[in-house]
């Protein structure tokens, strides 16, 4: 059975989820006030209807309840996106992820039961930054406010080497989850693991590490 998504507020972060989940071949619900909007989806998605997401009757006739995962991508309005929220929990929809629009509406958010908050300007913001900073590091993950992902272009100090030889773990505490070596991944890769140049390091571990590894190996 395909998995049935809602999402609420078609602007350009909720226009580009909606297309990117029927590109995985998802079923999709999209919701808007603007009729303008909904009908720029008409053709793309599964249903698009024309709705006030504050209106709790207008979303039980729609069934909202029944969709796996609802996604409220409503903008600067943060009355709407907080009520919306509010209203599908109560109507006991099991999984919601809402955008946030700044730190004071994430909190709240957080209080009233989102799932999971996404920030996408602030996001991306920040994994800009870490790629301008360093010409090595291709993107960027925050897991926790001390905890990240990046991705990382292998350097000529580590190409030639074994992951054993470099000892990454046990100097600096990060792991190397993985290699991209062209179109191959090396998931887990062993100790025994030869690093090349152009090989993209996939490295998790605290902040604090991965900038001492950062420092120290490039
Ligand atoms: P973005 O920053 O992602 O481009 P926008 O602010 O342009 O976001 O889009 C938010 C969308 O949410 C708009 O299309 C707006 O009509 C819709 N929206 C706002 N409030 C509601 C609501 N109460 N019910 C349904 N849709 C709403």
């Amino acid at each position: 059975m395909k998995r049935q998504f809602a999402v609420i507020g078609l602007g350009r972060f909720g226009g580009s989820v909606c297309c990117a989940l029927i590109e995985q071949g998802m079923e999709v619900l999209a919701i808007d006030q603007d009729e303008a909007r909904v009908n720029k989806y008409r053709d793309l998605v599964t249903h698009a209807v024309v709705a006030d997401a504050t209106d709790e009757q207008a979303l039980k006739h729609l069934g909202i309840r029944n969709f796996e995962h609802v996604i409220i991508a409503i903008g600067d309005n943060i009355q709407a996106s907080i009520l919306t929220t509010l209203i599908l929990d109560e109507l006991g929809v099991e999984h919601i992820t809402v955008k946030a629009q700044n730190d004071y509406h994430e909190k709240v958010l957080t209080k009233i039961g989102a799932e999971r908050i996404v920030h996408p300007e602030r996001d991306m913001g920040v994994r800009l930054a870490h790629h301008l900073l360093s010409k090595n590091v291709l993107d960027y993950l925050e897991l926790s406010d001390k905890h990240s992902i990046i991705e990382i272009i292998a350097s000529t100090k580590m190409s030639g080497k074994t992951l054993m030889k470099l000892d990454v773990r046990a100097k600096f505490g990060c792991n190397v989850m993985a290699i991209k070596r062209g179109r191959e991944i090396i998931v887990s890769p062993q100790a025994t693991q030869l690093i090349k140049e152009e090989d993209i390091l996939i490295v998790i571990g605290a902040d604090e590490d991965i900038k001492r590894f950062e420092h120290e190996m490039f």
